[in-house]
């Protein structure tokens, strides 16, 4: 009695319901995926229940190249996977890299309003400067609306920005709207900082301009453009 009690035990990882082994395995592939892999080689089990959709689309990508190269079918296939799954990260990489290298615009763009709709703020920030970039008022405004609510989140907006503008040294930007001149968001509606130098005492209250905080994200990501 007391040894059938003791092999069940040992072996009860393996009598759990699918769903709640996929869970596990979600949570272990969500802090790493080399110990996903690991888990893999375990037992056939966990590499079938390893396929399940909700593991690709929480495994972390941090082991990933942003732009993987040379390119390896082994690890396009996973990405390929990660993304039909709606895993955010993989979203937001594709997204920006198609974006701004000019390559299927559309479906970039589908893929970055997924991953900040799910709560990724890189892509809603990386939509922001999007929206700001190709211009007309209403897309202005909704850049900078996302804009805005990165820099509300503390220190993330600078996170973001600077995340961004690693992800952009690392491609050749091509799409002709961000060779372009820049855009100002702050439509002169007042006097701008550099007019007026040297600052009066008076003009602190600038900074609270929404549109100059656009328009400091702006300069940042133009700083790491190429041809500018
Ligand atoms: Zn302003």
């Amino acid at each position: 009695m007391a040894n059938t009690q003791k092999r069940s035990s040992r072996t009860s990882i393996l009598s759990l319901p699918t769903e709640v082994l996929s869970e596990v395995l979600a949570r272990v592939a969500s802090s790493s995926s080399a110990d996903l892999f690991r888990a893999n080689l375990c037992c056939k089990l966990f590499n079938e229940v390893s396929e399940a959709k909700n593991i690709y689309q929480r495994v972390s990508l941090d082991r990933f190249e942003i732009v993987p190269w040379p390119k390896n079918h082994k690890v396009s296939r996973f990405l390929k996977k990660c993304r039909q799954s709606k895993n955010p990260e993989a979203l937001y990489r594709k997204g920006v890299v198609d974006f701004f290298s000019d390559k299927h615009e559309d479906s970039a763009l589908e893929n970055l309003e997924e991953a900040a709709n799910s709560g990724h703020a890189d892509a809603a920030y990386a939509l922001g400067i999007i929206y700001i970039f190709v211009g007309g008022d209403e897309l202005k405004c909704k850049g900078m609306r996302l804009l805005m609510k990165s820099r509300l989140l503390q220190g993330r907006v600078n996170l973001c920005c600077q995340n961004l503008r690693a992800l952009l040294r690392m491609i050749w930007v091509k799409n002709p709207v961000f060779l372009n001149p820049t855009p100002i968001c702050c439509a002169m509606t007042h006097e701008r900082k550099t007019s007026s130098w040297p600052m009066h005492p008076d003009e602190v209250e600038e900074s609270t301009c929404e549109g100059c905080a656009c328009d400091e994200e702006i300069r940042a990501i133009c700083a790491a453009l190429p041809y500018r």
